[in-house]
Order: C-alpha cells, then sequence, then structure tokens
C-alpha cells in the first residue's frame, strides 16, 4: 500500500532534531524505518512530518569505556552491533541482534528503533531489562539517565515521549548471560523469550507475556529458585492465534530455565 502523504525533515544535529519533533504535534523519529514505514502503509499510524535520524552522527557509534560499560549509539543497527568489536564485550549482544528476521532487517534496523517501539514480541527489550541497560533521553530540558526496567511503559509506550530522542544505550560489563526464545517460523517474532544475566545477581526479564518485559530476580540461579520465579510472578499472557496464555505461562518456565543455564555455563 502506498504512503500517506508526509513531510520529511533530515536534520544536522539532534539538538534539531528535537526542536522539529517539539514544534509538530505529529511528528515521530524515522530510524530504519522497519517498524514506522510498515505501520504506516497498515494506516496504523500517520505521522505529519517525518523526522529522519540517519544523518546523526551523534547517534551512531559502539564505544567500549575502561569501567567495561558499552555505550551504543540509539542509530547502531543490529548487523553493526554483531560484528563490533566493542560490543563483544557483553557478547549476548550480537548474539541476540543476530537471531532478529533476515539480514535485511537487521542492516536497517536499530537498537533505538526497536526499544523505542517497545513491540513486546521484539527481541531488545527484555534484553536491556536483563542486562541492566541505562537508556539516555534528550528532550528539550537536557539528557536524563532511565533504567531500562523503568524505560517500557506499555504496548508501543516508553519513558521517551513525545519530542524526545533516544540517544544511546549503556551496557554494564558481564559475561554470564543468556537468551532464549520460542519464535514464529525461521527467523520470526518470538511468541515467548527470555533474557538472563548471572552476574553480580540474577535477572531473568520475560517478553511477550506481558506489554512489558516482566522482570524476576531469584535469590540465585539454581534451577528451583527459577522454576518458582517464574511461577510466582502471576503471569497473565494474552491468547492468540500463535500460542494459548497457558502454553506461554509453560514456554515462560522453560525458556527462564534455559536463559539462566546458558548464563550459567558461561561463568
Ligand atoms: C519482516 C520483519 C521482521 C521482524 N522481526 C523482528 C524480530 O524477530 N525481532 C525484533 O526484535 N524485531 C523484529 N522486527 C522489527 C525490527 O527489529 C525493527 O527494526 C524495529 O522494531 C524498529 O527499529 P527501526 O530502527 O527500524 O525503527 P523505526 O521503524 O524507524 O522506528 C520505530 C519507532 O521508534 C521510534 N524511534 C526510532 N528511533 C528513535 C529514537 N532514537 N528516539 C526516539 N524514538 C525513536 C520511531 O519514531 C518509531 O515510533 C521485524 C521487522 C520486519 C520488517
Amino acid at each position: 500500500m502506498l504512503l500517506r502523504e508526509v513531510e520529511y525533515a533530515r536534520p544536522a544535529s539532534v539538538q534539531e532534531a528535537v526542536r522539529l519533533l517539539m514544534e509538530h504535534d505529529g511528528a515521530r523519529a524515522l530510524a530504519g524505518g522497519q517498524t514506522l514505514i510498515n505501520v504506516m502503509k497498515a494506516r496504523a499510524a500517520s505521522p505529519d512530518v517525518l523526522v529522519d535520524l540517519n544523518d546523526l552522527e551523534e547517534l551512531k557509534g559502539i564505544d567500549l569505556g575502561t569501567d567495561g560499560r558499552v555505550t551504543i549509539g540509539a542509530m547502531a543497527t543490529y548487523s553493526e552491533i554483531m560484528v563490533s568489536a566493542e560490543a563483544r564485550a557483553r557478547p549476548i549482544l550480537g548474539e541476540v541482534c543476530a537471531q532478529i528476521a533476515d539480514v535485511q532487517v537487521r542492516n536497517r534496523g536499530t537498537i533505538g528503533g526497536n526499544v523505542c517501539s517497545n513491540d513486546p514480541t521484539n527481541h531488545l527489550p527484555p534484553l536491556m531489562v536483563a542486562l541492566e541497560a541505562t537508556m539516555h533521553i534528550l528532550g528539550q530540558d537536557g539528557e536524563r539517565a532511565v533504567p531500562a526496567e523503568e524505560f517500557f511503559l506499555g504496548v508501543y509506550m516508553t519513558a521517551a515521549g513525545p519530542g524526545e530522542l533516544l540517544t544511546k544505550v549503556t551496557v554494564p560489563p558481564g559475561k554470564s548471560d543468556g537468551f532464549a526464545s520460542v519464535a514464529i517460523g525461521t527467523d520470526g517474532t518470538c511468541i515467548v523469550s527470555a533474557a538472563a544475566s548471572v552476574n553480580r545477581t540474577t535477572r531473568i526479564a520475560l517478553g511477550c507475556v506481558d506489554a512489558v518485559p516482566v522482570l524476576l530476580q531469584p535469590d540465585s540461579a539454581e534451577e528451583d529458585e527459577v522454576r518458582q520465579a517464574v511461577r510466582g510472578a502471576g503471569l497473565d499472557p494474552p491468547s492468540d492465534v500463535h500460542a494459548s496464555a497457558d502454553y506461554r505461562r509453560h514456554l515462560a518456565e522453560v525458556l527462564a530455565l534455559r536463559a539462566v543455564a546458558q548464563a550459567r555455563g558461561r561463568r
């Protein structure tokens, strides 16, 4: 389907991008376009102005700090994260990006677009929560840092509000991480996903069982503790054509155990 008529701006600085987003009520940031253009074609969203972020060097690049922290620009693509030596300091980042869709989507799709769309079936929201990532948001009043577990507010809703930009994501050091999912076919979107970090503490984030990732913090990574944490979470996942709520609950437990086992295997 053809797009409805829409204004297009290609700012040269993040300040100009924020100004454009502030000035126009119906403005939306355009990153890789892998979600936004599709929902525009389906008429599920009709922004008046697209503010294209693709010229903004400040939003690109991946750095590794001396403290082991990985900083990923919002416009870093999945393919860039997969091959980045700096991102390899936290290997799960590239491994999960390699599981997203196909090579075309990975070449265009960005970490910023993935988390800002907060589609509950996306791979990166639960991963960011499990890894204790921090999201950096720029708005009219300057930049603020938001922990990933407070960033995701609802389906397609995040702490990056209208007139604001996610500029970068920072991920603390750690190696003992895991990710497990059951997807719709090869390279498909997730039916249920689980990300685990067994580093300083045990953190498990479940995807596709609620509007936002569900964070579990069992006392240990022992199998019984993980099982009890999932069972005690009171999950009330959706039922749809791909899976019943009961099946999603079952998968949540199985995948949490798999993700934790993978993480523990890397200690
Ligand atoms: C065929 C297909 C299969 C897919 N399968 C998967 C999958 O298995 N797993 C998965 O995780 N994803 C999947 N996706 C989605 C894909 O990962 C998208 O790339 C991603 O959801 C959005 O990233 P984007 O860079 O394309 O963002 P865009 O589509 O450009 O933007 C998405 C939203 O985020 C906002 N936004 C973007 N960047 C910023 C920013 N810096 N600050 C504030 N707001 C911003 C935009 O305004 C828009 O509302 C699939 C997509 C397709 C087309």
